[in-house]
């Protein structure tokens, strides 16, 4: 009898499996007409100081308008593209993309802060510096405008290539961040042989801020670790006012997260821009009092 009440679960499971494998097949030949459609775009999501509450950043998210479906977030499509090889094109496209908006946003006249681009491990090959050199030079855009932001996920392709990698890419002037830190591997060993300038909390660890201990103390821990070592440190997906409290009072130089700013269109991007937007940063003192 074990093996007849077995059947039916087995038969479930299979064709969710069926169904999973063919929304994948979906996607990724969507995913090669919208390439060549124009249905992909970058959304901008702004960087804030937690000194002066200014704009000192921007990072740029890819966004796919499909026809039908409206617009698709990467979390659904950045996996099969990594799985299919799709993502050296897709990757390829953000990065041109986004030096071409830099390069007319420059021409506009607008003083703009780094745009960060996303790289997944597949496009951190020994050929990048020399495809970023290129795009950078289409655009008549330069490299301190750019900065690239990266996750361990790439040590895939042994640690002394992408230190090599990494090594160029920063003499050719660009700024490298360590993305969704914290959730990696080996992420203190290598730390120190990255030359990466600025570190990205994970937000994972800035949901439980300021009530869990535990996302307090990483959240601590990764500060000072980044302040010995000089580097500039990010919080992602921070939405509350005492989230940013805590991170402020804790010396996290930047923010990037809802309560100032959800990704935006690049013309939002460049209006938010244009009126000086500033984070409205809660009064040291008055924090100090409290605790
Ligand atoms: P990421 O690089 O860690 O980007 C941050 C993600 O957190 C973005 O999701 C952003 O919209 C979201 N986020 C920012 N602030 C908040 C907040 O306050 N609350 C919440 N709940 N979420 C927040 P998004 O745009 O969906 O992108 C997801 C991931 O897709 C990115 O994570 C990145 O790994 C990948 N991705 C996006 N664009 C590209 C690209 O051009 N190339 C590559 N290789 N990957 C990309
Ligand atoms: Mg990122
Ligand atoms: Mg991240
Ligand atoms: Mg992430």
């Amino acid at each position: 009898r074990a093996g007849t009440s077995m059947e039916p679960a087995l038969l479930f499971f299979s064709e969710e499996m069926n169904q999973h494998a063919k929304e994948h097949l979906r996607i990724e030949s969507e995913l090669r007409d919208a390439l060549a459609n124009g249905e992909l775009l970058l959304y901008y999501q702004p960087k804030v100081s937690l000194r002066s509450g200014r704009i000192v950043g921007a990072e740029a998210l890819l966004r796919w308008r499909h026809p039908v479906r409206g617009l698709v977030s990467p979390g659904v499509f950045i996996p099969v593209a990594e799985e299919t090889g799709l993502i050296m094109e897709l990757g390829d496209w953000a990065i041109e993309e986004a030096c071409r908006q830099i390069r007319q946003w420059h021409d506009a006249g607008l003083e703009m802060p780094p745009v960060a681009v996303n790289l997944s491990a597949r496009q951190f090959d020994t050929g990048l510096p020399q495809r970023m050199a290129a795009v950078l030079e289409r655009h008549d855009v330069s490299p301190e405008q750019v900065m690239l932001e990266i996750t361990e996920s790439l040590l895939v392709r042994g640690a002394d290539t992408v230190i090599g990698i990494m090594n160029d890419l920063v003499a050719m002037g660009l700024a490298l961040a360590l993305d969704d830190f914290g959730t990696g591997y080996s992420s203190l060993a290598y730390l120190k042989k990255f030359p990466i300038s600025t570190l990205k909390i994970d937000r994972a660890f800035v949901i439980g801020l300021p009530h869990e201990e535990n996302d307090c103390a990483i959240a601590r821990a990764i500060v000072t670790m980044a302040q010995q070592m000089r580097q500039e440190i990010v919080a992602e997906g921070v939405e509350t006012e005492d989230q940013m409290t805590f991170l402020r009072d804790l010396g996290c130089d930047q923010l990037q997260g809802y309560l100032f700013s959800q990704p935006v269109p690049a013309v939002d991007f460049q209006r938010m821009l244009g009126e000086g937007r500033r984070l409205a940063l809660p009064h040291p003192h008055a924090e100090r009092a409290r605790t």
